[in-house]
């Protein structure tokens, strides 16, 4: 038997079901390939061994009863912004210091109901804000690729970079993630994996830590696009407990994929070919074009118009959110509490320590714009801004388009530590930049690996698609699937 990690979610769930393999044995293989390079790539924050291993004992016996969910058996990891009962639930952030929530997030309650094993929290940026993963508390996650062209240690992206690092150097079967402005596809795109941030209400954000309420999803990070369309199925519900989730059938997303493109619309907007955008990301981009002509789908070009705002215009919305998501960290209810000479010195000196710099930053950004004098020149003109992103899709959909084509990032994977982004944090916004209008319309976007850069280094393109229609979404990602092949890291840890 081959390694048993190198099995992707759909050949494990196969073996499992007819007995070839035991979840306890994949478990164990997953637990031990994380001894092995958790250390390095410093992707996990916290592995639950034990759990992990009874949750398998359990899946092992409904299997052997011909019992089991869709995911039965199947060693999944968990980004840390997913409350978690009773196990590590802290956004990465020093803030929550050892809490421990009393409750399970109604998506990672959906993927136990399933079957699923729980491996452990993964890394991410403090409270899911950044590009890069390295405002996290526990550190930077190391990107599992390497450039042929030095030997740096290269970010897996964020936030949700340890979710994308653990998929890609097969630390577990697919991780959970979640996406306020670009966080499941941009980290997919730095890994050669597979990312997809569905509609907004798709899944439920009960119990997920909330960065910008109005804009966070929950999605998969998985090996390709069948396993995230197993994964999705799973995570989507209706949910009484976030009145965001929305009342509509989750369909079976597997059934999509393998299904024709032949005469379908396909997008390609002019306003996402930025300045400066790399050579590389040009080519592969009409790559992708030329593989949608050859299956028979029609290219046509297409205007956003308010593209170019979508950026400042998130970066007023999500931190205005966060700014007042996070007011409820005063280190009365939970998490840490650094004592003041009285109750106002408490909440200073417990948020001074306990948020990092970037956090910091975005509550000052969101706390400003929302300010008495500030307000309507800011909050309320990047929500009208936002209207107008959400119109031009819209308009761009009522002409027939199925899907657009664009490419996920602006960029390959860059070095921990790159002294020009550090130094302006506008730079490492940037990065977002193909991103967030999805995240403003609300829509689904998918990022799929199409290629590789000089360096050997991998590119994502992106697919967003009409709100509820993430079918489309993997069936148009999987023409590209077929058409680039599948990337895996050489192993250097
Ligand atoms: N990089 C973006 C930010 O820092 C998006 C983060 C996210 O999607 N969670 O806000």
């Amino acid at each position: 038997m081959t390694d048993l990690t190198e099995l992707t979610i759909a050949q494990a769930r196969e073996k499992l079901k007819a007995g070839e393999i035991k979840s306890t044995e994949l478990t164990e293989a997953y637990l031990a390939a994380i001894e092995t390079a958790n250390a390095e790539l410093n992707a996990y924050v916290k592995v639950t061994s034990d759990k992990a291993l009874d949750m398998a004992k359990a899946s092992d016996e409904r299997l052997a009863k011909g019992e089991g969910g869709a995911l039965e058996g199947i060693p999944l990891g968990i980004k840390d912004l997913f409350g978690t009962k009773g196990v590590h639930t802290q956004a990465c952030s020093h803030i929550l210091n050892v809490f421990e929530p009393p409750y399970e997030s109604t998506v990672t309650q959906n993927l136990w109901n399933d079957g699923a094993v729980m491996l452990g929290k993964l890394n991410m940026d403090e409270f899911a804000m950044g590009s890069s993963n390295e405002t996290s508390y526990y550190g930077p996650v190391k990107n599992p690729w390497r450039s042929r062209a030095s030997n740096a240690d290269l970010v897996p992206g964020g936030s949700s970079g340890g979710s994308a690092s653990a998929v890609s150097a097969r630390l577990c079967a697919g991780a959970t993630a979640t996406d306020t402005g670009g966080s499941i596809r941009q980290p997919a795109a730095f890994t050669g994996t597979v990312g997809i941030k569905p509609t907004y209400g798709r899944c439920s954000r009960w119990g997920i830590v909330a960065f910008a309420s109005s804009l966070d999803q929950a999605g998969p990070i998985a090996r390709d696009v069948r396993d995230a369309a197993i994964m999705l199925k799973s995570m989507a519900s209706v949910d009484d407990k976030d009145t965001t989730s929305v009342d509509l059938p989750v369909p079976d997303y597997e059934a999509a994929i393998g299904g024709s493109v032949k005469g379908m619309k396909i997008g390609i907007p002019k306003e996402y070919r930025v300045d400066n955008m790399p050579e590389e990301i040009e080519k592969l981009w009409q790559q992708g074009i030329d593989w949608y002509r050859d299956a028979g789908a029609e290219i046509v070009d297409i205007s956003l118009p308010h593209t170019k705002y979508a950026l400042p215009a998130y970066y007023i919305v999500a931190p205005a959110e966060a700014s007042s998501n996070l007011a409820r960290y005063d280190g009365v209810r939970y998490g840490l509490r650094e004592h003041g000479k009285d109750i106002t010195g408490m909440y200073e000196n417990t948020r001074a320590s306990g948020f990092g710099e970037e956090v910091k930053r975005r509550v000052m950004i969101g706390t400003y714009v929302l300010s008495a004098g500030y307000y309507d020149a800011y909050y309320l003109r990047a929500q009208k801004v936002r209207t107008l992103i959400k119109r031009d899709f819209e308009n761009v959909f009522a002409q027939g388009v199925d899907a657009i084509l664009t490419p996920a990032t602006p960029s390959p994977a860059f070095e921990i530590g790159d002294k020009e982004l550090a130094a302006d944090p506008v730079k490492m916004y940037l990065n977002d930049i193909f991103t967030v209008t999805v995240n403003m319309a609300g829509l689904p976007g998918i990022a799929v690996p199409a290629g590789l850069d000089n360096s050997g280094l991998p590119l994502g393109l992106q697919l967003i698609g009409k709100p509820f229609d993430e079918e489309t979404l993997f069936k148009t990602a999987h023409v590209i699937e077929q058409a680039a092949g599948k990337f895996s890291p050489e192993k250097c840890w």
